[in-house]
């Protein structure tokens, strides 16, 4: 067995579509990055790649790579599940997002996971906060998502 540990922060931008866990969220601001800007799919790319030691999601898909321009998360998830094989025993998860609450859209952020991971729902744990006002996730600047896994290699 392995555990792994990812976390992952982006900016926000108004008119931006905000992207997590695969499923997108309706929101005025969005994030602003290379990919979809996914901060739980990226921190769940960067805990899988802990947990076998392989270095980061920045190791995999160096930013400033053109073909990654405006990719869909969920396929970088891919090549990176194709490379490790997983056997995933449970995620824990929190992300941290001022608006909108995300309590609405967990189900289904669960339920993208569950389909992504080959997981099944009481395995996934996906906790939203907010910063309660303070610093740049507080003004809307930005969200955070912190995620630890535990797998088996296959
Ligand atoms: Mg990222």
């Amino acid at each position: 067995m392995r555990i792994g540990l990812g976390n992952d922060l982006h900016r926000l931008e108004v008119g931006r579509p905000l992207f997590l866990g695969g499923i997108r969220i309706p929101s005025k601001k969005g994030e602003i990055a290379t990919s979809d800007g996914d901060v739980l799919i990226h921190a769940l790319i960067d805990a899988i790649l802990g947990a076998f030691a392989l270095g980061d999601i920045g190791t995999f898909f160096p930013p400033d790579t053109k073909e990654y321009n405006g990719i869909d998360s969920k396929e970088l998830l891919k090549i990176i599940l194709e490379k490790t094989k997983p056997i995933f025993i449970n995620i824990d998860s929190v992300v941290t997002l001022e608006k909108p609450k995300l309590l609405p859209y967990v189900p289904q952020i669960k339920e993208s996971l569950s389909k992504l991971l080959n997981l099944s729902l009481e395995k996934i744990s996906v906790k939203a906060k907010t910063n309660e006002g303070l610093g740049e996730i507080g003004r809307g600047e930005a969200i955070k998502a912190e995620v630890i896994i535990l797998l088996k290699e296959n």
